[in-house]
C-alpha cells in the first residue's frame, strides 16, 4: 500500500476540529435563496420503513429476463450505505461528508445549480481548464469569469490572488480550482487553496477538482475540509480506479453542503450495477494493484516527457502531476496527423485559446507510449528526408 493511500485511511478529518457554526451558516447563506427550503423529490425509497412485501413503488413483481439473480428489479438506494462508507474511508472523511454522483461531472452540475442564480451569480475558472465548469455554468445561465493561468519557467500557475479579487468583485459563488490541472498538469499547493478559501469565507465556495490527485505526490484538499466550511473537493473513480464507464464520482464537503446537493440531485443517481462494481474496485487487493499503477504512471510520465523533449519537433513539455502530458509542437497539426496515421489518438488542444500548437497525451502502457514516441520520431525523419 502506498503512503498516499495509507494516509487517506486516517480518521475523518472533520473530527479533529469542528467548524464553528457561524462559518457553516455563512456558507449555507450562499445557497440559492429559492432552494434553501427545497426538499427535492421524495421517493418511495426515502421513507425508511421495514417490510417484507413491497407494493409501494410500482416496481415489477417479476425479475427481468436479463437479470437472472433478481438484483435489479427494485429502485436502488439513493446513496448506497456500503459504498458511501467505503468511499469515506478511502478519502479520509466521514460518511455524511460524501455525495455519490454519476461521475464528478454530476457534482459540478449540482454545485452550479444549487449556488448560482441564473443571469446573476458567477463562477470563476482559470483557463486553459477542463470544459465542464463552463458547460454547466452555461446551462444554468451563470456568468463565467475567466482568470487565465500564467505560464512560468516551472510550468502553469493559476493566479489565485486574481481569482480571489475577481470572485469578490463579480459576486462569484463558485471558484473552480483544478488540481492537478487538466490540461496544464499544474499541482496547486494546498496552502494556496486554503488561503483562497479563507479569503472567500462567506462569499464563495472553493471547488477543488482532484480527478488526478492520486498521480501527484501531494496531500488531498480533503485534509483541509476540517478548517473550511466553504471548501468542496471532487474525487472520481474514473481515472486511477479505471471505472470511467461505471460513472461514479463524489463531492466531499461539510455535511450541510452535502445535504443541499443531495436535495438537488435525481432520486436514484447511483445505478446498482455501478455501485457493486465500485465496491469491488475498492477492495484492498484492488487498491494494492492501483497503488502499483500509480508508480507505473509516474515512472512512464517521466520517461515519455524525456522522450518528447528529445524529439526535435517539440517546443515545450510541461511538468505534469496527472496521467497526461501537455506539449507544444513546432507543427502540432503534422504531429497529430502522424500519430493518427499510426492509429494513435491523442487530444488535439489546438482549438483552445493559447494552446494552438499543443497536444495532450495520456500516459498509456509502456508499449503504447513507445509506439507513440516511435510514430513521432518516424514522422520527423520522413519530414527530414523530404526537406
Ligand atoms: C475526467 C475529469 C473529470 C470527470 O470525471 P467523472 O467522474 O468521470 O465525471 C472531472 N474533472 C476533471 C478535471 C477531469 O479531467
Amino acid at each position: 500500500m502506498s503512503a498516499k493511500l495509507d494516509m487517506e485511511r486516517r480518521a475523518p478529518a472533520h473530527r479533529d476540529s469542528p467548524l464553528e457554526q457561524a462559518a457553516i451558516d455563512e456558507t449555507l447563506d450562499l445557497v440559492r435563496e429559492d432552494l434553501r427550503a427545497f426538499a427535492g423529490y421524495r421517493s418511495a425509497r426515502s421513507e425508511r420503513v421495514d417490510g417484507s412485501i413491497w407494493l409501494n413503488a410500482n416496481e415489477s413483481a417479476w425479475a427481468s429476463a436479463a437479470d437472472a439473480d433478481d438484483t435489479l428489479r427494485r429502485y436502488p438506494a439513493p446513496q448506497p450505505d456500503a459504498l458511501r462508507a467505503r468511499l469515506a474511508t478511502l478519502y479520509g472523511v466521514a460518511d455524511e461528508q460524501v455525495l455519490i454522483g454519476r461521475g464528478s461531472d454530476e457534482a459540478i452540475d449540482l454545485l452550479v445549480r444549487a449556488f448560482c442564480r441564473a443571469e446573476r451569480d458567477a463562477v470563476t475558472i482559470s483557463p486553459p481548464v477542463f470544459g465542464m465548469y463552463a458547460v454547466c455554468a452555461r446551462l444554468q445561465a451563470a456568468r463565467i469569469v475567466e482568470l487565465p493561468a500564467q505560464e512560468t519557467d516551472d510550468g502553469w500557475r493559476a493566479d489565485l490572488d486574481a481569482v480571489r479579487d475577481a470572485a469578490l468583485a463579480h459576486g462569484a459563488k463558485l471558484v473552480f480550482v483544478c488540481s492537478p490541472g487538466n490540461p496544464t498538469g499544474e499541482l496547486v499547493p494546498l496552502a494556496d487553496i486554503e488561503s483562497l478559501a479563507t479569503g472567500l469565507r462567506g462569499r464563495a465556495i472553493v471547488v477543488v477538482d482532484e480527478a488526478y490527485i492520486e498521480f501527484a505526490n501531494a496531500p488531498s484538499a480533503t485534509t483541509a475540509l476540517s478548517r473550511h466550511a466553504n471548501l468542496v473537493v471532487l474525487r472520481t473513480l474514473s481515472k486511477l480506479h479505471a471505472l470511467a464507464g461505471a460513472r461514479i464520482g463524489c463531492a466531499l464537503a461539510h455535511p450541510a453542503i452535502i445535504d443541499v446537493l443531495r436535495r438537488c440531485q435525481a432520486p436514484y443517481p447511483v445505478p446498482a450495477p455501478s455501485a457493486a462494481l465500485a465496491l469491488a474496485a475498492l477492495r484492498s487487493e484492488a487498491l494494492l494493484q492501483v497503488a502499483e499503477r500509480v508508480a507505473n504512471v509516474v515512472r512512464e510520465r517521466e520517461r515519455v516527457a524525456d522522450g518528447l523533449r528529445a524529439f526535435g519537433g517539440v517546443r515545450r513539455v510541461y511538468p505534469s502531476a496527472g496521467n497526461y502530458l501537455l506539449a507544444r509542437f513546432d507543427d502540432a497539426e503534422d504531429a497529430y496527423g502522424a500519430l493518427l496515421a499510426a492509429g494513435i489518438v491523442v487530444r488535439d488542444m489546438r482549438a483552445t485559446a493559447g494552446l494552438e500548437d499543443a497536444l495532450r497525451i495520456t500516459i498509456g502502457t509502456s508499449q503504447e507510449n513507445d509506439a507513440m514516441l516511435a510514430a513521432l520520431n518516424a514522422s520527423a525523419s520522413v519530414a527530414g528526408s523530404q526537406a
